[in-house]
């Protein structure tokens, strides 16, 4: 069986090696161990905090929804 295609860009979640602000704001500070979403963008990464992928998952959950919605009407 085929494996089923995704709408979701890849991402998973790591760990920071090394402090560094979240690449979604610049105000957020991620420090060295915490976890954080990596997202694959065009050939590289960004990582992000939770805070931020939080917000990023809630939108994409919306969104889906309304696809779900325009499928079905
Ligand atoms: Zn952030």
């Amino acid at each position: 069986m085929p494996r089923p295609k995704s709408l979701l860009k890849s991402f998973d979640f790591d760990n920071a090696k090394k402090a560094h602000n979240c690449q979604h704001n610049g105000k957020h500070r991620i420090n060295a161990g915490d976890k954080r979403l990596k997202l694959k963008v065009n050939r590289t990464h960004e990582h992000y905090c939770l805070e931020c992928a939080k917000k990023i998952i809630e939108s994409d959950l919306l969104k889906l929804k309304s696809a779900l919605e325009q499928i079905n009407e």
